[in-house]
């Protein structure tokens, strides 16, 4: 079912068997009428987690589906109030162009892999990958991500929250594309830090996003590679609220930080695996969060 029209070539290695249909649309539209029609496609962006996977696989889908040509799907534009992210832009998009706008984004897009590989990875790649470590989850978590979807049945909007369903498992049906991602303006401290096995090119340990809204109103929690997928720390956030309110303009007390850090601590469930320990990344987890609550405390106070 691959329209003459669109099939432009035959994708992966020449030498090897395994060979894919490649299929280019130029347009949002046709991309989704490839996405119903051509059920055996597999949507490549970037190619930076897929590819990799074949590669190490041998594995070749019946069809590519690359949508990294689709303009409309690389475009940043503000929309009632919101800041709407193409899901093909780039980290490095991100990274360069909307750190005053999105500090918090920013700083998770600074951690991914290399130039080489930002200059490639998309959001929407990250956020389909549905891996438990994927940087953007956590930032996105702090600042209310919602994330569109689309298909030929129409279009919808789901919380991030509630976008995965476990590890490497999410709500996308297989004839949709995640479109964009809508996301709040930065109003206050965002913050984001990652624990890996070295300083560049390495899959989170663990990580923490915090971000603080004005006046300590609304405050977000979220951390990544320490439960099946990215999680709010929802008692946490409740927790600084009140504090930052009983507290007013002084100095966050020693035992309130601690108090945090053990809520962010007990929302966690990490596993231990080949990179580390639970005990571990709980530990390490809670050192981002003091950090993060510190930091993100003294920027209120400056403000
Ligand atoms: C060396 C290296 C280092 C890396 N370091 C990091 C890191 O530090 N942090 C991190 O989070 N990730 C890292 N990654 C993983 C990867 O770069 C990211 O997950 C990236 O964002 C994936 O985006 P992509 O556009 O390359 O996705 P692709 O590889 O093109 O696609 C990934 C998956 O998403 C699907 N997909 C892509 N776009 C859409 C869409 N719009 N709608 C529906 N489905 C879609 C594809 O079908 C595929 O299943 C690294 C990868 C490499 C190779």
């Amino acid at each position: 079912m691959t329209p003459t029209s669109t099939l432009i070539g035959q994708a992966g290695d020449v030498s090897a068997a395994p060979r894919s249909d490649y299929l280019r649309p130029a347009d949002l539209d046709e991309a989704l009428r490839l996405r119903a029609r051509a059920r055996g496609a597999v949507v490549v962006a970037g190619g930076t987690d897929l590819m990799v996977a074949a590669n190490l696989r041998g594995w070749a889908p019946a069809a590519l589906l690359d949508i990294s040509r689709v303009d409309e799907l690389c475009r940043v534009d503000d929309t009632g109030g919101l800041i709407r992210l193409g899901a093909g832009v780039t980290f490095g998009t991100i990274l360069h162009g909307y750190a005053h706008r999105l500090p918090g984004l920013a700083l998770a897009a600074r951690t991914v892999g290399s130039a080489q590989i930002r200059q490639r990875a998309t959001l929407g790649g990250n956020l389909a990958t549905g891996s438990p470590a994927g940087d953007s989850h956590p930032a996105l978590l702090a600042l209310d991500a919602q994330i569109e979807m689309r298909s030929l049945r129409g279009a919808r909007l789901v919380p991030l929250a509630d976008f995965f369903l476990g590890p490497q498992r999410t709500v996308l049906a297989p004839d949709e594309l995640i479109t964009a991602v809508l996301v709040q303006p930065h109003t206050g401290p965002q913050l984001f830090a990652k624990v890996g096995r070295r300083s560049a090119m390495a899959i989170a340990l663990c990580s923490l996003a915090l971000s603080i809204h004005p006046n300590g109103q609304r405050v977000r929690v979220a951390f990544g590679a320490a439960a099946p997928t990215a999680r709010r720390a929802w008692a946490a956030e409740r927790f600084l609220v009140e504090s930052m309110r009983a507290v007013g303009g002084d100095t966050l007390p020693a035992e309130l930080v601690a108090e945090f850090v053990r809520l962010v601590r007990e929302a966690a469930d990490p596993i231990d695996d080949i990179r580390t320990t639970a005990d571990y990344r709980r530990h390490a987890l809670g050192v981002l969060a003091e950090r993060a609550v510190c930091r993100a405390w003294r920027e209120v106070q400056c403000d």
